[in-house]
């Protein structure tokens, strides 16, 4: 296998701690041992030695989210989700990757996007109404576009609420995030990155929605040499920035938060947090902050529905145990993923929607 040193490395040093066998979200909802860190490097390490063929273990890659919550407690020291990427970059250049992924890559490819080819009409006509000439750009990825109509409403909403001038764009490019996920970096994927980095430089700020897309476009176009003039700041904290101030204190019934991963453990930013924070007092679920539970993914949901379904419910019992009545959502996918898999009766709120209340 056409592996970096390091991603080999990787493979070779797990101390079969069982770490990530209890931290896993993924793990956590199917029961499997196959979906841990761990079992996913000796699956590899049978390819690397020749022992098994790449396309027999390839479905078992695309079951990892990439939500390094195992690098955060892996003993090794290394990051398991990085050879998982490799082995998908490969899966993709050598023809081994199963057809429903094939799929998703040659959407990524013809419509720009996974999901579909056209946006829902309602998330068309508000982006027309607020496209206008800006230096601020509110970038909201394709998993609010094309898969949650209330996720775009909600951002669009409370920026206008903050008083903030931005604009949108009807035709947003893709961050890359979707071809990352599934390929890698592959020359395709950074084709993605550096089209949208150059849509992205006619801006002086980006306002991204997402927690996925600002992870690529700080991280993965870093490492792939695309660099973009514009300024990049999270939802969150250009809200903290423009609106923290104005916030009314007093949020009724118990609440929590659902982080998202990207932001709160891979970039580090505990925004959200202190926007929650400055609503009331939010009890906090098992397992947060830097140390959060994934709660699902519209894109795996293209593939293994059911999977994302039980990792959505186990949230929410974290959400249940937590004493919460509702829970304020910050990425688009775990919104919508939460709201249909909830059998708590427990209110799910984006957090836009909350900061949009409070600012009322
Ligand atoms: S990155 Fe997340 S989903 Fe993948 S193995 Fe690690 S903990 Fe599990
Ligand atoms: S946490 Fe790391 S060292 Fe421990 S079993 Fe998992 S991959 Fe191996």
């Amino acid at each position: 296998m056409n592996m970096s040193v390091r991603a080999k490395e990787t493979i070779d040093a797990c101390r079969f701690c069982w770490m990530c066998r209890h931290i896993c979200p993924i793990g956590r909802a199917t029961g499997q041992e196959r979906n841990t860190a761990r079992a996913r490097a000796l699956a590899l390490s049978m390819v690397e030695r020749g022992a098994e063929k790449l396309n027999s273990v390839a479905e078992n890659l695309y079951e990892c989210a990439l939500c390094n919550a195992c690098t955060h407690d892996c003993l090794t020291g290394w990051e398991p989700p990085a050879f998982t990427l490799e082995a998908r970059r490969e899966a993709a250049l050598t023809g081994a990757m199963p057809a429903a992924i094939g799929d998703l890559v040659r959407r990524c490819m013809e419509w720009g996007n996974p999901f579909a080819p056209a946006l829902p009409e309602e998330t068309a006509k508000a982006l027309r109404e607020e496209e206008r000439p800006s230096d601020t750009l509110l970038y909201l990825g394709e998993s609010a576009r094309y898969k949650s109509v209330a996720s775009v409403r909600q951002a669009l909403a409370v920026m206008k609420k903050s008083g903030a001038g931005f604009t949108v764009l009807a035709e947003e490019p893709s961050s890359g995030y979707a071809l990352h996920f599934l390929t890698g970096d592959t020359e395709e994927t950074v084709a993605q990155y550096k089209k949208c980095a150059q849509v992205l430089g006619q801006f002086k700020k980006i306002v991204v929605a997402d927690g996925n897309d600002l992870l690529v476009m700080r991280r993965y176009y870093r490492e792939a040499g695309v660099e973009t003039a514009a300024e990049t700041v999270s939802l969150w904290r250009f809200l903290s920035e423009q609106a923290g101030g104005r916030l009314r204190r007093g949020m009724q019934g118990a609440f929590t938060l659902q982080e998202s991963c990207a932001l709160a453990r891979d970039l580090e930013e505990d925004d959200a947090h202190a926007l929650a924070a400055a609503l009331g007092e939010p009890a906090e679920m098992l397992l947060h902050g830097k140390e959060c539970v994934f709660a699902g993914s519209l894109l795996m949901n293209e593939y293994i529905p059911e999977t994302m379904a039980c990792v959505a419910a186990r949230r929410l019992e974290d959400a249940a145990r937590a004493g919460a009545e509702r829970v304020l959502v910050c990425d688009p996918s775990e919104y919508e993923l939460m709201r249909a898999n909830n059998a708590h009766g427990i209110e799910i709120v984006g957090l836009a929607e909350a900061v949009l209340e409070a600012l009322s």
